[in-house]
């Protein structure tokens, strides 16, 4: 099944639950705009390379659009659909005042130059400008990009509209950002867990043994947090491969190893071990952080951990949702597991627009709120129609982007 095709299999299981009609099922799944564009740039040696950019905005009933950049080869039509229209979903499953989008570049930013990377933002940002905006569609980082790249389309976008930090969020603290923002999504995971485990009958997170695919933005933050809380974080991979120690790893070394060789391959004193591996090891909780469709119909029966929380963004296909639930696997839904970014993302935005600047124990104290209440009112729905998690989070992230729709009118 294709990534639009996936999101929307989870909202119409949802549409079935809330008796949607299927006229508004109908128009809440359509793209507001697709958009897909040339970016072509000169590389270092004088050739000229052809790339292909993507921005799909997905629904603005609720407020401006919101979604983060891609860089990878994979990136498609079909997957920043998908991506924009979860971003719909999540920013309404937590309440914040946005609507959803998505976009991309498909390139591998490990195989060109930091020149070239700069030339091929700068460029993707002259050819959609006027689409985005602070009150119309707001990227942020998202797989492949970073705070620096952030600054770099702050900057061309200021050149053409004048000086507009709160274009995009995800900068770097010394041009406008946030503290707490790179590290908010792995915090919002750490968040979301402990809601999630107390309400499951989990327990603490203290003791648990969890397994990361990813060592990215999303999985190193997500393993230092679980291993400050006193977690035990046996096994993580990346692009290269996996490592794993039964008895836990050096998180803080293993972070600066990976900082030094950008790549967790080669630290020194673990086993190895494949990705594939990893995903079926034996652990309490596993936590995909990488790549969508990573747990399918092939390995969904022999995955051993007892939870699965989705810090990456669509990494269950919807066979495998069912074979876990059958299972009595319980799933932490990526709309809501992973929605710690685009929450602090949403406090970049405020503090941009206010030109005031907060501490970071009010950012941190904030996203607790936000993810806290969020947890309850899923887990309220849940029980309520007697639902799994993703379908609660979708019956209320449906309902608040369908009532802001009816209320606004066509
Ligand atoms: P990143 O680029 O910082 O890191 C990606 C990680 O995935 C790297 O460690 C990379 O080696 C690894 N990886 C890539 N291909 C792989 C493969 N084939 N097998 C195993 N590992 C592989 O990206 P990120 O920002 O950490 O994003 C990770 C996931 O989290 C994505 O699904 C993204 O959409 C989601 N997400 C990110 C944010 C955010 O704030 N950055 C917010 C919400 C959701």
């Amino acid at each position: 099944m294709a990534g639009f095709e996936e999101v929307n299999y989870y909202f119409r299981r949802a549409a079935r639950v809330m008796d949607l009609s299927p006229h508004v099922e109908r128009m809440l799944i359509t793209p507001f705009r697709e958009v897909k564009v040339d970016v072509s740039i000169s590389l270092d040696s004088g050739e000229l390379g052809t790339f292909i950019g993507y921005r799909v905005q997905h629904d603005r009933s609720r407020g401006p659009m919101k979604g983060g950049l891609r860089y990878h080869p994979a990136v498609d039509m079909d997957e920043v659909l998908g991506l924009a229209s979860l971003m719909t979903w999540k920013t309404a499953v937590v309440n914040l005042p946005y609507g959803g989008a998505k976009g991309g570049i498909a390139v591998d930013p490990a195989r060109i130059s930091e020149r070239e990377l700069e030339r091929l933002t700068r460029r993707f940002v002259q050819q959609i400008h006027d689409l985005i905006g602070p009150q119309t569609d707001i990227p942020a980082p998202d797989m492949g990009t970073n705070a620096q790249v952030m600054a770099w389309i702050m900057d061309e976008y200021s050149k053409i509209h004048g000086f507009s930090p709160a274009v995009v969020t995800g900068k770097p603290v010394d041009l406008f950002g946030s503290r707490g923002r790179e590290e908010a999504t792995g915090r919002g995971v750490l968040f979301a867990m402990e809601e999630f485990l107390k309400d499951v009958g989990g327990g603490e997170i203290r003791g648990k043994r969890c397994a990361i695919q990813g060592f990215g933005n999303v999985g190193s933050w997500t393993a230092r947090f679980l291993h400050e809380a006193g977690a035990k974080v046996v096994a993580v991979s990346d692009h290269r491969g996996g490592i794993t120690n039964p008895e836990g790893l050096d998180v803080p070394k293993l972070v600066e190893h990976a900082r030094r060789t950008r790549t967790v391959a080669g630290f020194p004193g673990v086993d190895s071990i494949s990705n594939a591996e990893l995903l079926v090891s034996d652990v309490d909780v596993l936590i995909p952080a990488a790549l969508g469709g990573v747990i399918t119909r092939e390995n969904a029966r022999d995955v051993r951990a007892r939870y699965v929380v989705e810090a990456a963004n669509a990494p269950t296909t919807p066979e495998a949702d069912e074979i876990l639930t059958e299972r009595g696997i319980p799933i932490l839904p990526d709309i809501y597991a992973n929605a710690g970014g685009v929450t602090v993302s949403y406090f970049e935005w405020t503090q941009n627009i206010q030109q005031f600047t907060w501490e970071e124990a009010k950012i941190v104290g904030e996203l607790r709120r936000y993810m806290s209440e969020a947890y309850t009112t899923l887990s309220k729905v849940a029980r309520q129609h007697r639902v799994p998690l993703r379908t609660a989070a979708f019956i209320v992230a449906i309902g608040r982007v369908g009532r802001a729709t009816v209320l606004r009118g066509l």
